[in-house]
């Protein structure tokens, strides 16, 4: 029995749990006619439950009954609807700066390109430690934080390139059109929305951050493109064809090269391969999870940053052939302008929901009256 012990904690470079490694004991789990790669497995199968289990008992306590599949929840775990979760490991500091760089070179090729006084979104340090960390060879990656991103991720995301004007095309002047208090606003939600560690703001900066609106990976553009996407979708799954035509490229150089216009459906049909071949997608991996709040089984798949995660996103999308598409509703609240997916006849997005608007009309209508003492109760 010890002699396996050693043989697993050697695979695993480290010691195992004790308190795993006694309950596989009790079931005579351990009785020599299973081969040490088959245990290390098993061993590892069950570290992983057992993770899990004091997770979440000390998150949120056991789970108390459940709401069942069709029943409307408050909570934030995956909608039976959504179909699919995207998991981002993502980096939270303690707070969120906009910084100016005197100067970002980057080498494309055998030319440099250096850039002056450039904006970039940095996080500050200390970097908040994650209470569940992800582990890698048993090391503990504390500074991840894995977050289930879902559909009104990409909303989001796309309500902060609300005012970009994709037919316009990019330039210096697209990020003007981006609020960055609502950037700042994203970060110290789901902490730094892309960073690179290879890219000049740490190599040259030694700071954690992604460049606003010059280089590589910046993130203005990626709000570009991102909306860009979305709008050929909504173009698509509307048959709009004039504004398939102004926004996809490929409808022009084809006219061109053909000599010939194409006609609506074809131009359509262009457009439905652009949104895949335009797709900057990396491959990814794709297993099934199972929630046991809303007792549905869901895909899940990974992403490397929020960005990314919303192409996911939008690739489901289209991947439902317009069934979450059809769903997809704006927001009637002026201020607001939010996509949401909803039914036919929802007008406010979940966070201009009557509901939730009342609650917290009361909560304040609470706080005022409590003279701050039910505020600093909460
Ligand atoms: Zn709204």
């Amino acid at each position: 029995m010890d002699k396996i012990k050693e043989a697993i904690e050697k695979s695993l470079g480290r010691p195992v749990d004790e308190k795993v490694w006694g309950v596989l004991q009790e079931e005579e789990y351990l009785d020599g006619s299973y081969s040490v790669g088959i245990l290390l497995e098993e061993y590892k199968h069950y570290e992983k439950v057992a993770k899990r289990l004091t997770a979440s008992s000390s998150a949120e306590g056991p789970v108390v009954g459940r709401v069942r599949r069709g029943k409307k929840r408050s909570g934030k775990s995956p909608r039976p609807d959504s179909l699919a979760t995207v998991m981002c490991g993502l980096v939270h500091f303690s707070d969120y700066t906009i910084e100016t760089l005197p100067e970002v070179k980057w080498q494309i090729g055998e030319k440099v390109h250096v850039y002056k006084d450039v904006d970039a979104v940095v996080g500050i340090p200390p970097v908040i430690v994650s209470a569940n960390p992800k582990t890698v060879s048993g090391m503990p990656l504390d500074s991840i934080h894995e977050t289930c991103l879902e559909t009104d991720t990409l909303f989001e995301v796309l309500h902060l390139a609300r005012n970009i004007d994709v037919l316009r095309g990019f330039s210096l002047e697209t990020s003007k059109e981006i609020s960055t208090s609502e950037v700042l606003d994203l970060c110290r939600k789901y902490g730094l929305l892309r960073f690179d560690v290879s890219g000049p703001v740490w190599m040259q900066h030694r700071k954690h951050g992604v460049l606003l609106n010059r280089g590589q990976g910046n993130l203005a553009y990626g709000l570009f493109a991102l909306k860009w996407r979305f709008e050929v979708f909504r173009a698509v799954l509307s048959e709009q064809h004039d504004v398939v035509r102004d926004l996809v490229p490929d409808v022009w150089f084809r006219e061109r090269f053909l000599k010939r216009g194409l006609s609506d459906e074809e131009a359509l049909q262009v457009a439905k391969e652009w949104l895949c071949e335009g797709s900057t997608l990396r491959p990814i991996t794709i297993f099934p999870t199972y929630d046991n709040q809303s007792d549905a089984f869901i895909l899940t798949t990974s992403a490397p940053d929020i960005l990314e995660a919303c192409h996911v996103h939008l690739s489901l999308m289209l991947v439902g052939n317009g069934d979450l598409g059809r769903n997809l509703l704006v927001c009637q609240n002026p201020h607001c302008g939010r996509y949401f997916t909803g039914h036919g006849n929802a007008k406010y997005c979940p966070n201009c929901d009557r509901r939730t608007l009342w609650s917290r009309r009361k909560r304040n209508e609470e706080r005022s009256a409590g003279n701050g003492k039910e505020a600093r109760e909460r």
